[in-house]
């Protein structure tokens, strides 16, 4: 899923590692080729230029000139910079509660029907959860249809109501509903929309409000590239995001989403998906 980046990256890494001497300008000309890199991946170009600060600064910190091997030292230093950007501590879900609340968040067609299924499969069978998801996306008439599949397909509780337009009158019933069936987990299946507006956000808000989540996810579309980095700032300004999904990373995206996704909204990615299949999510 990263293929493109990788191969630029090991091109380069080859290069310097393979001076036993190594001098600033061969450096900066690797510095130079990480830049490029990262932008022909689509990643988005503050977070370029953030990263390659922390390299120049942790590579004259760490004096690598000094170094017995200093391609590799210099190699490392890239590679621990891009892990930091890329995780935390807090890359674990949180299900703290009895009852866990997840909020699935995000543009329409971005992947929160499915993401929320294959969610649920996988808190079930890694967390011996008992999850429901509900479905709070009335804009779209087939999507509840969608859910009911694909949770019967799999074996999953779900909470759906056709021919209403209020989705805390749904959402309340849903609770009830996993009151009397135990579960203790609640994935909220929310409504996109072509374009972040005023309607969505506070529609989402009143859920927030409402169902007082353990987390508020926002499901990145792997495949938009900064499209998806900017609609996921608009959403964590109102809604105070907890954690982020990238989705459809089986695509030929540059992984540019993923590096960026982090660093724009400062919280922890904490799965992707890489496929149409109910596994495909880690
Ligand atoms: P929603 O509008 O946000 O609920 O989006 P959906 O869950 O309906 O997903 C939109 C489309 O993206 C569907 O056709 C999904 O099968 C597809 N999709 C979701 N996740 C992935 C993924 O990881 N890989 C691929 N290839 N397709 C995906």
């Amino acid at each position: 899923m990263f293929e493109q980046l990788q191969n630029k990256f090991a091109r380069i890494f080859k290069n310097i590692k393979g001076h036993g001497k190594i001098s600033e300008k061969n450096i900066s000309d690797s510095i130079r080729e990480i830049r490029i890199a990262l932008l022909e991946s689509d990643v988005n170009y503050k977070v370029v230029k953030a990263f390659i600060e922390r390299v120049k600064v942790s590579a004259a910190g760490t004096k690598v000139f000094d170094s017995v091997t200093p391609g590799q030292q210099f190699v490392k230093i890239v590679l621990d910079e891009l892990t930091s950007f890329l995780t935390s501590n807090e890359n674990d879900i949180n299900l703290k509660s009895s009852t866990s609340v997840i909020v699935m968040s995000g543009l329409q067609g971005s992947g929160k029907t499915t993401t929320a299924v294959k969610l649920a499969s996988f808190l079930k069978k890694e967390n011996k959860r008992k999850p429901l998801i509900i479905g709070l996306d009335l804009q779209r008439p087939a999507a509840m249809d969608q859910l009911k599949v694909l949770a019967e397909n799999n074996n999953l509780d779900y909470y759906i109501e056709k021919n209403t337009k209020d989705p805390i009158n749904v959402l309340k019933n849903g609770i009830s509903k996993s009151k009397e069936q135990k579960n203790d987990l609640i994935i909220l299946d929310t409504a996109g929309r072509l374009h972040v507006d005023k309607k969505l956000i506070s529609e989402l808000n009143d859920i927030i409000k409402y169902s007082n989540p353990d987390e508020i996810l926002f499901i990145a579309d792997g495949m938009m590239g900064q499209d998806a980095v900017k609609s996921s700032s608009v959403f964590n300004e109102s809604c105070n995001l907890t954690g982020s999904i990238i989705t459809k990373l089986d695509g030929d995206s540059g992984g540019g989403v993923a590096l960026s996704l982090k660093h724009v909204t400062k919280v922890p990615i904490k799965y992707i998906t890489y496929g149409e299949k109910i596994h495909d999510i880690e």
